[in-house]
């Protein structure tokens, strides 16, 4: 019988592969794959979860067959094993004596331990709602809260503000709480975590501070945009992040914008953010915000018709934040008088919710103002002749934001920009489209700006 070995093979694929992606790229997706056994068509790689299996698949599939046949002249098609989860060390007790029949391992059942400290019940995945706004994120949370510190950490999550953050991060803490035994999870928001440490050091108390995170199984840090310009903050993150790393310890960050979009952070503290896995969340599409809301409704006992909840997620694309507070305020109000609320009824509520402020006096102006100072120029630099790129790019940015959340004209907008002709507005679109395209944190800047832009608004 012939024997299929085609392991040669594999580790000169990944040798080559190694040198044409990004070391980031290659530590993340290759340095866990090993190679298990081949036969005639195809070779069989094993990997640390299904979440990895599913990664490498679509990304990478492609790439590590050509690879293989190119160095073995065979087409191979590749097949992944999952690593079965490491088990605890054995204990003294005699193993279980094995029956003929396959058992599935016992179910390890925690004493109750009651909720975990510091965490809200109510975030947890049977609570969190999949769609593709937030697959990604969502099982790399779950793929974590199952092997914490082993695979992806430390891992950051980031997204605009009432998009699940906070929920996903929770979620991880509440899962490890409810199946380790003696785990010690620290969830903390960056602000909380600044005022500890600055009190600490004015009561003499640092050694209590650096033992309370240093000493974290999971560490869970919230927000951690809030850590801009507080240098000596940073600082000691920056140590309790290696003192943890060092010690295999998981830690999750979340932020609501791109690290590199965070100003006034150490350039060391930011690769660190950056050194594991990121994944982003975004707005929900109608469906999964169909399916949030609904199940929303479910738990909190509130009684809408689906067509209520159709038009809430037409009406409001904002945030998951944002449905929540529309659709309870339709059920306040349906409690207030008493009756089922009609389509009709709903949209005059919800139209009041839209002219809340914060939807409120989105002017170009504003925008100009807003793009403006993100990028250290003046509103009037954006309507002015210069076409340096320093200045071409956010004029560009600033034209595309007026065209997505105004009702303006492509005209109109030309006009506001120092007199620009309309084709120049399609032209600056057409740009930031097809950039968004190759830079996906582009997107992210967007939302950014768009989301200061209606805060300004809110304040004019
Ligand atoms: P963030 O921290 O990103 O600002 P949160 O985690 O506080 O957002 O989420 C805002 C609200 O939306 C919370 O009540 C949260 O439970 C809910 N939420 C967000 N995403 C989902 C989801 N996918 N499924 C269910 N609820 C969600
Ligand atoms: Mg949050």
């Amino acid at each position: 019988m012939k024997t299929w070995d085609y392991r040669v093979f594999w580790d000169e694929a990944l040798k080559q592969i190694e040198r044409e992606v990004s070391d980031q790229e290659f530590v993340m997706w290759f340095q866990q794959l090993e190679y298990v056994r081949s036969g005639p068509e195809d070779i069989i790689i094993q990997v640390p979860s299904s979440f990895y299996r599913d990664q490498v698949k679509q990304r990478y599939r492609e790439l590590i067959e050509r690879k293989i046949a190119e160095l073995s002249g065979r087409t191979l098609a590749l097949d992944f094993d999952v690593k079965p989860p490491e088990q605890p060390a054995p204990s003294a007790e005699p193993a279980p004596k094995k029956s003929g029949k396959r058992k599935s391992s016992p179910v390890i059942v925690p004493a109750a331990k009651g909720p975990a400290p510091g965490l809200s019940p109510d975030y947890t995945f049977d609570n969190f709602v999949v769609g593709d706004n937030n697959r990604f994120a969502a099982n790399a949370a779950l793929a974590i809260s199952k092997n914490p510190g082993s695979t992806y950490n430390p891992c950051l999550i980031y997204g605009g503000v009432g998009l699940g953050k906070t929920h996903l991060l929770q979620s991880i803490g509440n899962a490890v709480w409810v199946t380790q035994e003696n785990v010690r999870i620290v969830y903390v928001t960056a602000e909380d975590f600044t005022n500890e440490f600055i009190r600490s050091i004015q009561d003499n108390k640092t050694h209590v501070f650096k033992n309370r995170y240093r000493h974290a199984d999971v560490l869970l840090i919230d927000d951690i945009h809030f850590l801009q310009k507080k240098h000596e903050t940073q600082e000691e993150l920056f140590h309790t992040f290696n003192a943890l790393f060092d010690a295999r310890k998981q830690m999750v960050f979340t932020s609501d914008r791109p690290v590199s979009e965070i100003k006034d952070i150490t350039e060391r503290l930011q690769n660190r953010f950056t050194r594991g896995l990121t994944v982003d969340l975004q707005p929900p599409q109608m469906e999964t915000a169909v399916a949030i809301l609904k199940t929303k409704a479910e738990k909190t006992n509130i009684h809408v018709s689906d067509d209520v909840i159709s038009l809430i997620c037409q009406k409001i694309t904002t945030n998951v934040r944002d449905l929540e507070a529309a659709l309870t305020r339709i059920a306040a109000y349906a409690e207030l008088v008493n009756k089922d609320i009609s389509v009709d009824v709903a949209q005059r509520q919800l139209k009041d919710f839209f002219s809340s402020p914060l939807q409120n006096n989105v002017t170009v102006d504003v925008i100009q103002r807003t793009v403006a100072a993100y990028f250290n120029l003046s509103a009037n630099e954006l309507k002015g002749k210069k076409r340096t790129r320093a200045v071409a790019f956010p004029r560009q940015l600033a034209m595309y934001i007026t065209r997505e959340i105004t009702e303006s004209s492509m005209t109109d907008i030309g006009l506001e920009f120092g007199g620009r002709d309309h084709t120049t507005v399609m032209h600056a679109c057409q740009k930031i489209e097809s950039r968004k395209r190759t830079d996906p944190t582009l997107e992210d800047v967007i939302q950014l700006l768009i989301r200061q832009t209606k805060e300004a608004g809110s304040k004019a």
